[in-house]
């Protein structure tokens, strides 16, 4: 149930709708708009009755939500989530850009790659230090050595760091270093994970599991939106189909279609989706015209000797070849990359 309040309602007319919404054993949720604020409730067992609102002051309209997802859908926000990251808002005009390596490898590796994509007007340094490997035997990630380099490079080169949370055990560090927590495809389904990181106050990027449809992964946002966390970022990364020459089946589908179901920032991964780095390029392009809010982007620079992902990953200099066309596409789309002048890359 979605509780439409009227745009001059008062404070205490919305705290008294809120408290009675309490007084039921339920959880209101404040859904601020342009206009008007609506207060969405969770935690009903069964169908809640509108009378017991309708003759509140202030109260305009009671609107069931036959959605399972309800914080997150469109229904109860008709406008877009804009997402503010220390400066730079993303689910707004401007098409945001995040890159940085899979791994984080070294603190001169960091630094590199942050100097560089900084220099193409690149905002978010992406890295795990945390890795999900497939194989125990694999490179695990730096762990807080890691962290520590990705903020000392984001805090130099004025970027903003994205990086996995792979437990609850290791969230309140990864929380310290960070500025938005990325929940991986496998967690996509931990759903302690995603409470645990609903109650924390930091933008959550929520990434698409290996096989969840579009529901399951709209329910995993509600997931955390259900815990107070408005500030969700959907992560399209591919899903696995049939398909043995990619890594995964990259659904650019997704994109326009949550969209429509949901108010919530959309950016798509074409590295993971993929898995070729030939395709990252053509497909981050093709993310923007289907109306990605940002891409994001695994570069290194010298692939070859990665120690995850490398066969995916853009070499720096095909990186600023590839935001060239960015901002090209970008300004066909109605878009804005605000950019810099590169710095050239040899
Ligand atoms: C990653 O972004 O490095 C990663 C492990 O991605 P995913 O969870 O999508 O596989
Ligand atoms: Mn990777």
């Amino acid at each position: 149930m979605l509780i439409v309040m009227d745009s001059r309602a008062t404070d205490e007319q919305i705290e008294a709708v809120e408290n009675k919404i309490r007084s039921m054993g339920w959880t209101p949720h404040e859904i601020p708009g342009s206009l008007r604020i609506a207060i969405g409730i969770t935690g009903n067992k069964g169908g809640v009755d509108p009378s017991l609102f309708m003759s509140m002051p202030g109260v305009v309209e009671c609107i069931p939500v036959s959605k399972p997802y309800k914080l997150v859908s469109r229904d109860v926000k008709p406008e877009d989530t804009v997402i503010n990251v220390k400066g730079v808002e993303v689910g707004g005009r401007e098409l945001v850009m995040m890159a940085g390596p899979c791994a984080v490898e070294s603190r001169h590796q960091v630094l590199e790659i942050a100097e560089v994509i900084s220099s193409l007007g690149v905002k978010f340094l992406r890295g795990g230090a945390y890795k999900p490997r497939t194989s125990p035997y694999s490179f695990q990630g730096l762990k807080e050595e890691g962290l520590k380099y990705l903020r000392e490079a984001a805090d130099k080169f004025n970027l903003r760091v994205v990086t996995e949370v792979k437990d609850t055990e290791t969230l309140d560090l990864v929380f310290e270093y960070s500025d938005i927590l990325q929940i991986g495809a496998r967690n996509m389904h931990n759903f302690s994970l995603l409470e645990a990181v609903g109650k924390k106050r930091k933008p959550v990027l929520l990434k698409r599991g290996l096989s969840a449809t579009i529901e399951e992964w709209l329910m995993a946002a509600e997931y955390i939106a259900s815990q107070g966390n408005y500030e969700i970022i959907l992560c399209e990364r591919g899903i696995r189909t049939f398909e043995q020459y990619t890594r995964n089946t990259l659904d650019l589908n997704a994109v326009p279609l949550v969209k429509r179901l949901s108010h919530l920032p959309v950016v798509v991964d074409p590295s993971h989706g993929t898995g070729k780095w030939e395709l990252v390029a053509p497909m981050t392009l093709a993310s923007i015209a289907a109306g990605a809010d940002g891409v994001m982007v695994e570069v290194h620079p010298n692939p070859e000797n990665a120690l995850s992902d490398g066969y995916q990953s853009l070499r720096l200099e095909k990186f600023a070849v590839l935001i060239d066309r960015v901002k090209k596409v970008a300004s066909a789309t109605g878009r804005i990359f605000p950019g810099k002048d590169g710095l050239k890359v040899e």
